[in-house]
């Protein structure tokens, strides 16, 4: 009887091995595109973290993994290179693309706002008066993108306004056209300041990754429609009604 068992066993062995091996293969092939599924969706949903004047940075979550970019700026790891690119394939282009703002901390935020704030005191307004022209032009602090290292400014170094005339310059041109390729998005259109909180900032791009800039880009919304759209009830999108 034993050495039957033992027969068997010796018979039954090569199998078993080869069965076991093709189990643990497909055992890490599946583990591995859940990883990857899990990863990207994980992936996405930070890309897609919405910082607006009714959502603040806090709540999110989010932490920035900052790196260096030019200009001595920073910006979040996830889409430095795609940065990178853009600036640069925007130049081979024969384009001046400046980039005058990238992450900027609590602090920096809020030294930023102050200062706006107290320059318009400067010049004859009441702190209120002040204080309502800047909410629409500067995030209040904790509640701007520019916390999250997704966010950056850029402007055509020939004509640096920050107003609506940089969507007029071979730059501006160059970036409404093109960011989407790269993952980002003008972030404050004209003309949807009742859903974004701000005025039209042809100046401010975001990045959201490929397919979601693909989506607004060719939908033509802002990042608060298509976190409603595509995302619902699961995302808490917050913002006022327009009017
Ligand atoms: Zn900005």
């Amino acid at each position: 009887m034993k050495s039957q068992v033992t027969f068997l066993r010796r018979k039954l062995s090569p199998y078993v091995h080869v069965a076991a091996a093709v189990i643990l293969v497909f055992l890490l092939i599946f583990a591995g595109i859940r990883f990857r599924s899990w990863y990207s969706l994980g992936e996405n949903r930070r890309q897609l973290t919405l910082v607006n004047a009714w959502n603040p940075v806090s709540e999110t979550g989010y932490t920035p993994k900052l790196v260096s970019v030019e200009g001595g700026f920073q910006a979040d790891r996830s889409c430095a290179d795609a940065l990178t690119r853009m600036l640069s394939d925007c130049r081979a282009a024969g384009n001046k693309p400046q980039l005058v703002s990238a992450y900027r901390s609590l602090d920096e935020q809020l030294v930023l706002y102050d200062g706006e704030v107290q320059r318009r005191i400067d010049e004859g307004k009441s702190p209120e008066l002040a204080e309502l022209a800047v909410r629409r032009e500067i995030a209040k602090p904790g509640r701007s993108e520019h916390e999250l290292g997704l966010a950056f400014d850029i402007v055509d170094a020939d004509h640096p306004e920050e107003d609506a005339s940089q969507a007029e310059t071979p730059t501006g041109r160059w970036l409404a056209e093109n960011a989407w390729r790269y993952g980002f998005i003008q972030r404050y259109p004209e003309n949807t300041e009742g859903i974004t909180g701000y005025s039209w900032h042809p100046w401010h791009y975001r990045y959201v990754g490929e397919d979601a800039a693909g989506n607004i880009a060719s939908l033509n919304i802002t990042l608060e429609e298509y976190i409603n759209l595509f995302y619902g009830d699961e995302a808490a999108v917050v913002y006022e009604d327009a009017g």
